[in-house]
């Protein structure tokens, strides 16, 4: 089922929707951003860090794993979600009863949104030793890729039940980092370091080695963040080159190439 065949049938449509990936953002004032990705993230996560019992986070809602810092944790260790024999890659789930009964319902639509359009199979929790702990702790963050045994994934349910905020923790739990943390940051994307918050300039450092996975870079990633990311004066903080005003950070779920890059993945490891 998941092939190379579906590598060139994502890669047709990809090309088919590539006009309407980039896109000149018509308003893009700071108050146009609050309901982005990055600033639904960073408001949940404002006050992490003040208690010692808190998640060490890097780049705004990674957890820290064995120390690894600015190297990519997960091309240093085995961080894949096994893949079956049918090609699917299956990862378990358990899901707090902390939620609402619509709070559940929402978290289970962005689990099954990847079974839609990918070969990843989000299946519910039956005693397997690796599997992604949903909870609503304080904030909303994830560990890079695969860790072994029961891995928070922490969706706060005041500021991270949200589709696309869903979406994005779940693609940091297969491995996936932020877009502007790619290698080649600095030929899409220009940091107005000037305009960073004191403290928080280590979220935009890159990930060195990082894979892109043979895709372009893309501003409509559900995993590329906003343009007043951690602004400490309500100007911008990432600025896109050459055309700054392409829209960037306001995707509301995975775009093609996000999908594409999930087939991309699959199809790199072997059995
Ligand atoms: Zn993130």
């Amino acid at each position: 089922m998941c092939s190379v065949l579906q590598i060139a049938v994502l890669t047709l449509v990809f090309c088919s929707v590539r006009s309407f990936t980039i896109q000149v953002c018509l308003s893009n004032t700071i108050d146009d951003d609050e309901f982005s990705v990055s600033t639904l993230i960073e408001k949940a996560n404002a006050n992490i860090g003040k208690d010692e019992n808190d998640p060490k986070l890097m780049f705004g809602d990674i957890v820290v794993h064995t120390g690894l810092r600015n190297a990519d944790p997960c091309t240093a260790r085995d961080c894949m979600w096994p893949k079956s024999s049918d090609g699917d890659v299956n990862v378990p789930y358990r899901i707090s009863n902390q939620y609402s009964q619509r709070e559940r319902a929402i978290i289970i639509e962005g689990l099954r949104s990847f079974s839609r359009s990918t070969c990843i199979r989000f299946i519910p929790w039956e005693n397997q030793t690796d599997f992604v702990d949903i909870q609503s702790d304080r904030g909303c963050y994830s560990y890079v890729g695969r860790i072994g045994g029961g891995q928070v994934l922490s969706l706060q349910r005041s500021g991270c039940v949200y589709h696309h905020v869903i979406q994005h923790e779940l693609l940091h739990a297969l491995g996936f980092n932020h877009e502007q943390t790619r290698s080649d940051r600095d030929e899409h994307v220009r940091i107005a370091w000037e305009n960073i918050m004191c403290g928080q300039e280590h979220n935009f450092e890159k990930v060195q080695e990082s894979r892109n996975l043979d895709t372009r870079y893309d501003y409509g990633s559900v995993m590329h963040y906003g343009r007043y990311s951690f602004s400490r004066n309500r100007e911008p903080t990432i600025v896109p080159i050459p055309d700054p005003d392409v829209c960037i950070g306001t995707a509301r779920q995975m775009s093609p190439i996000d999908i594409l890059r999930m087939a991309q993945q699959n199809n790199s490891f072997i059995l």
